[in-house]
């Protein structure tokens, strides 16, 4: 069966086509082809993402990627099977875009229609990424731009939260420090990038819930020890410019915090859960430094890692190919169904 995928709850446009087999039968999807068309150049002014105008790129980008989907796929809209897209979280203006493309696409091809969660799309890019391997149960971990979680996952449609950040997301706090030290956006790769030449050490700062039981992430305090840091003993106020020569250390010591914290609090929640496998998704989990020191985490206990390739951790559309799982179980949309911005509180499933 093939499925068109579609996503569109932020800053990127894109369109897969997966291939799975037919229901009932179970499996996990081949990705035939996967298209991101990044707003990054139209919200960098911005210094972050401007939602009106990422509704707009998303209405001239959503059909341009599902016909360039099918064209690397090889593939016609007459041979698509269903159509998921990505319904929440995220940007309600952009969600829409997709989710609308989506139902003419399945009332037109008269296909089933299935809207997909994409934080459980971020999880589920670990199957997508190690199909020969089984990743769940596993905990999950969604360390991106809007989210830092962690989930109890039963299966890849029975994610039980855990905990998450009490401010902002890993992701956020990359993109703000970033802004802060004058580098690019987005902030997380700009970040690293600076981070190589700098000492981990050269700055104590904070690491939130670190000797705390419960599972929760805090960032905005590191990213204001971050502007302290910068502006010195004697700026109280007044434009703040890190020195050239400090930026690699000032971004290697608040990596190396952000790195800790999310290290030891995903070390609680395996030893918590007693869980042996580990799935991390979102854009943060591209991350050398992250990735490196996650896994020798999890080998000191003897959990599996299974963290995607960098352009599955980063949204995309091929990680709403979980379609395919609702698909099996029977669990597709109607028509009239709906985009949801909102976010989950600690306690409710996903
Ligand atoms: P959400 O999935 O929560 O709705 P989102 O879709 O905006 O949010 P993603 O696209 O998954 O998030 O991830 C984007 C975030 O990942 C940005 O904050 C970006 O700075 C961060 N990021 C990307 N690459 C890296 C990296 N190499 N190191 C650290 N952070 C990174
Ligand atoms: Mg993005
Ligand atoms: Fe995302």
């Amino acid at each position: 069966l093939l499925l068109l995928a579609i996503e569109t709850t932020c800053d990127e446009t894109g369109a897969a086509i997966l291939e799975g087999p037919k229901p009932p039968a179970e499996g996990v999807p081949r990705i035939l082809s996967s298209v991101v068309s990044s707003q990054i150049g139209l919200h960098k002014r911005f210094g972050g993402v401007v939602p009106e105008i990422a509704s707009r790129a998303h209405v001239t980008q959503v059909l341009p990627m599902i016909d360039e989907a099918l064209r690397r796929a090889g593939v016609g809209l007459a041979d698509l099977g269903a159509v998921a897209v990505a319904t929440r979280p995220g940007l309600v203006g952009a969600l829409v875009v997709g989710l609308t493309a989506a139902k003419a696409l399945a009332l037109a091809l008269d296909v089933p229609l299935i809207a997909v969660d994409h934080l459980e799309g971020h999880l589920y890019a670990c199957q997508l990424a190690f199909p020969d391997r089984q990743v769940f149960p596993c905990v999950g971990l969604v360390v991106s731009g809007g989210h830092t979680s962690l989930y109890h996952c039963r299966g890849p449609l029975d994610c039980e939260l855990l905990g998450g950040t009490v401010d902002d997301a890993a992701g956020e706090a990359f993109d703000k420090v970033a802004s802060l030290l004058g580098l690019g956006y987005p902030g997380g790769p700009e970040v690293e990038r600076a981070a190589k030449a700098g000492n981990p050490r050269a700055y104590a700062f904070p690491r939130s819930f670190l000797h705390d039981d419960r599972l929760a992430f805090s960032f905005s305090g590191l990213k204001t020890a971050v502007l302290y840091a910068i502006r010195g003993p004697n700026q109280e106020r007044g434009p703040v410019q890190p020195s050239p020569a400090a930026i690699p250390d000032l971004a290697a010591s608040f990596q190396e915090a952000v790195v800790d914290v999310l290290v030891a609090k995903t070390r609680q929640a395996l030893k918590q859960t007693g869980l042996k496998r580990l799935g991390v998704g979102g854009g943060v989990a591209a991350n050398a430094r992250f990735r490196q020191r996650l896994a020798e985490m999890a080998d000191r206990i003897g959990v599996q890692t299974f963290i995607p390739p960098a352009s599955l951790c980063t949204d995309n559309a091929a990680m709403a190919g979980i379609a395919l799982i609702k698909l099996a179980a029977g669990q597709t949309s109607d028509l009239d169904v709906d985009v949801a911005a909102g976010l989950v509180r600690p306690g409710k499933k996903t």
